[in-house]
């Protein structure tokens, strides 16, 4: 090789692993990394901000959330519905913050637990821990397994387990069944 096209190659791995580095710094890479961001989750909420707890049931009639939701909502966390994908702006969020239930306002994923999964819906490979309760439901006739919001009930969405390493999850969520608080505090 000539000291021009080694130069060259160096330049050029140089570059990849930059580009890597940037690409999947956020990433964790062992299921050990993937337990702190969900002890430490707490890291990622806006100052002052007071969020319920999953023991904290919140129990009400279908017409109480009726008046409660948006129709939106309602459909899709009382009614299970889906949002058709590319439709929900969380899509693109990417700023540090929690994603709580639209519904009742428990945390249920940080920003770092976040991914792009090109689906169309917002998409995570974890989620805070005591979150969500899970269902096996046979809509599709393959079974799937159906998530809902532990302290309120509310559907939003199903997990799968084509995600990436380490935890191989993806937690599909409607992205109307979130509101996302950025850890600055300023929605
Ligand atoms: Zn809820």
């Amino acid at each position: 090789m000539t000291r021009r096209g080694l130069l060259r190659s160096l330049l050029a791995g140089g570059i990849w692993s930059a580009l890597k580095g940037h690409l999947f710094a956020a990433q964790p890479v062992s299921m050990k990394d993937v337990e702190a961001l969900q002890k430490n989750w707490k890291a990622l909420l806006a100052e002052g901000l007071k969020v319920p707890l999953p023991n904290e049931q919140l129990k009400l009639s279908k017409e109480e959330w009726r008046k409660r939701l948006g129709p939106n909502e309602f459909s899709i966390l009382r009614e299970e519905g889906t949002e058709p994908p590319g439709t929900s702006p969380l899509n693109n969020e990417k700023r540090p913050g929690i994603y709580i239930c639209a519904g009742c306002g428990l945390p249920l994923f940080t920003s770092e637990m976040k991914y792009e999964s090109g689906t169309g819906w917002p998409s995570f490979f974890a989620s805070i821990p005591g979150a969500f309760e899970t269902n096996t439901d046979f809509k599709l006739i393959l079974p799937r397994t159906e998530y809902h919001c532990a302290r309120c009930g509310g559907h939003h969405g199903h997990v799968f387990s084509d995600g990436p390493p380490p935890t191989g999850k993806r937690w599909c969520n409607n992205g109307v069944a979130l509101k996302f608080i950025p850890k600055s505090g300023k929605v």
